[in-house]
């Protein structure tokens, strides 16, 4: 089974608006919801915000759909 490597996959590449190339991208907690916490991903580069998503608290497979 290789779904250990599919978890992992956390330091990927982003598309940086200022930079124009894929960049990797570091990790920037911004809010803590109920829901989960919301990250910000900033270019480890010019530091620029890459894009943003919201991080469920519980583990995928325990996600519970309401
Ligand atoms: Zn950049």
């Amino acid at each position: 089974m290789a779904r250990d490597s599919f978890d992992r996959l956390e330091a990927s590449l982003l598309l940086c608006p200022q930079c124009r190339v894929a960049v990797p991208v570091r990790k920037r907690l911004l809010l803590i919801l109920p829901q989960g916490n919301k990250i910000e991903y900033v270019c480890t580069r010019c530091g620029a915000t890459c894009g943003d998503t919201l991080e469920p608290d519980q583990p995928p497979e325990r996600r519970r759909y309401m």
